[in-house]
């Protein structure tokens, strides 16, 4: 197969100049229970406003890695410095999404929302946010829908108010796991456009973990390649398509050959 070269970059000076956020140095995660080096020699910064994207077959440590980033686990070798402090536990100005919404059933949409904000800082701080919560509702095309229960939420409605409850606390960084692959095609497509909208309009700094190649595409300025055992970092990808990304860029042979790339990169045991 022919490699493609990556041409700079060119549509998007964010990446390069904008400050670091995150800066990762010389990770190393081995699981003590079976030995396991889930990650070796991880070397990564995220700038602001960068959205960076990590690729890899099941298993290669993508979801360590942002566990480590996100404070739940401890690394085993390596740094995470998140502006300038050193990331040793969960924190505040770190947000998070997860394939499953996890709202709470006995709560309404906005009190959802405003949960991460009453764990940390009790019922008055909670009832002060309630305003934003309904803002961020108006953000994500759900301001109407505030006082019903997640029942009543469709899988894409309840990952729209999982976004709110991400964004509460305006974190530093926004750290997704797979956050829309339960969902059908069609809703996943329409939540990445509006991944991407937010993510323009809050100049937010966002790190996602995904195993599908066009979506990484579609959202990212960069996009890590991981390979497993040991899982690391095989390439750094600039995606050099326009901003606002559409839909139909999907068609264009710029975005087949940064796939194609892509693809030869993660080899075959991606698609085992
Ligand atoms: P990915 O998210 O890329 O699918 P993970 O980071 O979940 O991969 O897992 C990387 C490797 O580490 C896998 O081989 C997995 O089985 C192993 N692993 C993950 N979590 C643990 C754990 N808590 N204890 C032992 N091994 C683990
Ligand atoms: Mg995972």
């Amino acid at each position: 197969m022919t490699m493609v070269k990556t041409r700079p970059l060119s549509a998007e000076p964010v990446a390069r100049e904008a400050r670091p956020v995150y800066e990762i140095e010389r990770l190393a995660k081995t699981y003590a229970r079976n030995s396991l080096t889930a990650l070796t020699d991880v070397n990564l910064t995220l700038r602001k406003g960068e959205f960076v994207s990590v690729i890899g077959s099941s298993g290669c440590g993508k979801s360590t890695l942002l566990k480590i980033m996100a404070g739940l686990l401890p690394p085993t070798r390596g740094r995470v410095v998140l502006e300038g402090q050193p990331v040793l536990g969960p924190r505040p100005d770190i947000g998070m999404m997860f394939q499953q919404a996890t709202l709470l059933p006995w709560k309404t949409t906005v009190e959802n929302i405003v949960l991460p904000i009453e764990i940390r800082s009790g019922r008055g701080a909670a009832k002060a946010a309630m305003a934003r919560a309904r803002d961020l509702l108006q953000l994500v095309g759900l301001g109407e829908f505030g006082n019903v229960y997640p029942g009543e939420l469709s899988g894409g409605m309840a990952q729209r108010a999982a976004i709110c409850r991400m964004l509460i606390a305006d974190p530093a960084v926004l750290l997704l796991d797979e956050p829309f692959s339960a969902l059908d095609e069609l809703t996943r497509d329409f939540m990445n456009m509006e991944l991407q909208r937010i993510c323009m309009e809050r100049q937010a700094t966002a790190f996602l973990v995904t195993h599908s190649l066009a979506e990484a595409v579609i959202l990212s300025d960069r996009i890590l390649v991981m390979q497993a055992r040991p899982g690391r970092i095989v390439e750094d990808v600039p995606i050099d398509l326009p901003r606002p990304r559409t839909l139909e860029m999907i068609n264009t042979p710029r975005f087949g050959e940064i796939v194609a790339h892509i693809r030869n990169l993660l080899g075959r045991e991606a698609f085992a």
